[in-house]
């Protein structure tokens, strides 16, 4: 047992897993700009205020799972445990909002959250975010969502659907919360401790509770559906007509009920199987009334959080090969004092002609060590330098892959290698 271990729920990154990173980052990145997305980068942490009051007092993320703390100065601030309220903090201060509207932005980092760790659920993960602030048109929603499953095709993740849902607004919300609380006011000895107390905090989330219990009541409870008012309703017709249009597969979902306060209308999800008990590949909704929440202009805004290591995983179990990162083309072998330093001479020069190697290190070490290591890297070409080659002005370089060598004048060297591999 090592005497220091990384903390629970967190995770090493190692070099063989980058390639799967790397890939995924990519993609993401890239599709976000072929839509228009820009990037923004807010800070890891915020004043703890403006997730209590954007994600919800009462809500798991908030009541459990934040990394709180005081820092010298005596401020209360908060490890992002997600993207959206720093994002939308940030539209506020950096007053984004007079900018060309709809503002689409971007973000990929770490997000930190005190989750019971198991397969798939970490304290610190990692997000790719969107969003599209300004915007009532369910084009953006449907823009949002086109994004992620976007992503997931292109990293080869296939068979995907949304689980669909809207959660309707502040004008038709009520009513359907009074008719769902009166229904199961009716059944309450038939429901769990959680919903007794849900009923009382955040009553939507009755519909995703996952108790034995609570099952035959969920399955006749009232659905929120048929509760929309008209602009709602509407809403939902047009993103899901826009879903159809493009052959984005989803299911509706009437019991989906997102785990934070903020949203309105649209809510989505992903789901996998085979990422152990935590299912959702991502997360995402609109939020009409978060901007105004936190002191803005009231502004629309729909998004998407994407969770990246949920992703590695599923990669390797559909067996998705990332492709290989580039590595050093080139070794650099030599014995002798002169030919060590010429060798240092000719790393500079490959480099900075953008062909890749590796040194040879550790004075008076035998050839047949660096051969080995030459070997073990993996490298196309080993290039062996001693005190008679170097006198004669070249070097013997050896094709690692097909054995066979050759003596290249030492001026043409870099060319000749560059020419090999490009
Ligand atoms: P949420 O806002 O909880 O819906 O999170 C959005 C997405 O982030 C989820 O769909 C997951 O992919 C990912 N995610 C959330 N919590 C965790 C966690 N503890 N560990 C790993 N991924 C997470």
């Amino acid at each position: 047992m090592p005497t220091y271990q990384r903390p629970p729920g967190t995770l090493d990154i190692l070099p063989e897993d980058q390639p799967y990173w790397s890939r995924v980052r990519t993609h993401a990145i890239h599709l976000a700009e072929l839509a228009g997305f820009e990037r923004l980068d807010t800070p890891m942490f915020e004043a703890t205020e403006v997730f209590a009051r954007s994600i919800g007092q009462g809500t798991d993320v908030v009541e459990k799972e934040m990394y709180t703390f005081l820092d010298q100065g005596g401020r209360d601030l908060t490890l992002r445990p997600e993207f959206t309220a720093g994002v939308v903090r940030a539209y506020i201060e950096n007053g984004l909002y007079v900018e060309v509207s709809p503002q689409k932005l971007f973000s990929i980092g770490p997000t930190f959250r005190y989750d019971r760790p198991q397969a798939g659920r970490y304290r610190q993960f990692t997000q790719f975010n969107a969003e599209i602030l300004g915007e009532q048109d369910p084009a953006a929603d449907l823009e949002i969502m086109t994004l992620v499953w976007d992503l997931y095709a292109r990293l080869g993740l296939a068979d995907l659907e949304f689980q669909l849902n809207s959660t309707g607004c502040p004008r038709c919300r009520p009513a359907y919360v009074e008719g769902l609380r009166a229904y199961y006011e009716d059944h309450s000895d038939h429901i769990c401790d959680d919903c007794q107390r849900r009923l009382e905090q955040s009553p939507l989330r009755v519909l995703d509770c996952k108790a034995e219990a609570c099952q035959p009541l969920l399955e006749r409870a009232p659905r929120i559906q048929n509760h929309l008012c008209e602009e709602c309703a509407q809403h939902f017709a047009d993103l899901r007509e826009g879903l159809d249009l493009l052959e984005r597969r989803y299911v509706l979902n009437h019991r989906l009920v997102r785990g934070l306060d903020y949203y309105t209308k649209t809510v989505f999800e992903v789901w996998a199987a085979g990422i152990g008990a935590q299912s959702a590949l991502c997360g995402g909704g609109r939020y009409d009334g978060l901007v105004g929440l936190l002191g803005g202009p009231e502004t629309p805004g729909v998004g998407v959080a994407v969770g990246l290591e949920r992703i590695v995983i599923l990669m390797k179990e559909l067996g998705v090969e990332p492709s290989a990162p580039r590595t050093p083309e080139v070794f650099l072998a030599y014995l002798g004092e002169a030919p060590r330093r010429r060798s240092l001479m000719l790393m500079d020069e490959l480099r900075r002609g953008d062909v890749g190697v590796y040194l040879a290190m550790g004075r008076e070490r035998g050839l047949r060590s660096q051969l080995r290591e030459a070997d073990k890297r993996a490298a196309r070409y080993t290039v062996i330098l001693g005190e008679v080659e170097l006198e004669r002005g070249k070097a013997t370089v050896r094709d690692m892959k097909a054995g066979d060598q050759a003596d290249v004048d030492l001026s043409l060297l870099v060319t000749w290698l560059r020419e090999r591999v490009g």
